[in-house]
């Protein structure tokens, strides 16, 4: 298909809502080839459509590592239905080139989508593991919410911002959570 533009930070498109996918048509497999091949090329773990300036609740992941191969997986209209435990984790988007800064993720989180054939299906991602924090990343894109808005420290987070000219954080857009914050105390 086609290698896209990532959209950057700090283009307006990457902070709006996106719409559900009434039916997996070829529009549809058309966008997931365009993913995996924009996520290929420029060597990201997950890609979500907003990013190439389509806003559709779709996304996909491959979650391989040298040591633990993965096979690519296709998420449309997810929902994380349960999530537990806490993880702070530096953390990159490819609308963020280069720029990577300590996030607060659920270590645990267990999604329900459809699949490329309109299959609906139930993952758990455990242990803070890629998979689990692309899960969450991704899915973040999906309601126009970016990873800084979930950093440890907005200081560290705007100086990386800055040396990478990019926009500073959004103080507004700062994500409060206060059962993620309990699970990391207990953690
Ligand atoms: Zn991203």
């Amino acid at each position: 298909m086609a290698i896209k533009k990532v959209v950057k930070y700090g283009e307006p498109s990457l902070r709006e809502p996106s719409k559900e996918v009434h039916k997996v048509s070829r529009k549809i497999t058309d966008l997931v080839q365009d993913l995996f091949d924009t996520m290929y090329t420029y060597n990201g773990v997950g890609l979500a459509a907003p990013q190439i300036g389509v806003n559709l609740r779709v996304y996909v992941i491959d979650a391989s590592t040298k040591d633990h191969p993965m096979k690519p997986m296709v998420f449309i209209n997810p929902k994380i239905i349960k999530k537990s435990g806490a993880i702070v984790e530096d953390e990159g988007c490819l609308s963020f080139p280069e720029a990577y800064t300590a996030v607060k993720r659920y270590k645990n989180v267990t999604v329900k989508a459809l699949d490329i054939n309109g299959k609906p299906f139930i993952l758990e991602a455990k242990d803070g593991c890629l998979l689990a924090r692309a899960v969450q990343h991704e899915y973040d894109h999906l309601d126009g919410i970016l990873f800084i808005d979930h950093c440890v420290n907005r200081f560290e987070t705007d100086e990386v911002l800055a040396k990478h000219h990019l926009p500073p954080i959004d103080e507004d857009r700062l994500i409060v959570d206060t059962v993620l914050e309990e699970e990391l105390e207990n953690d």
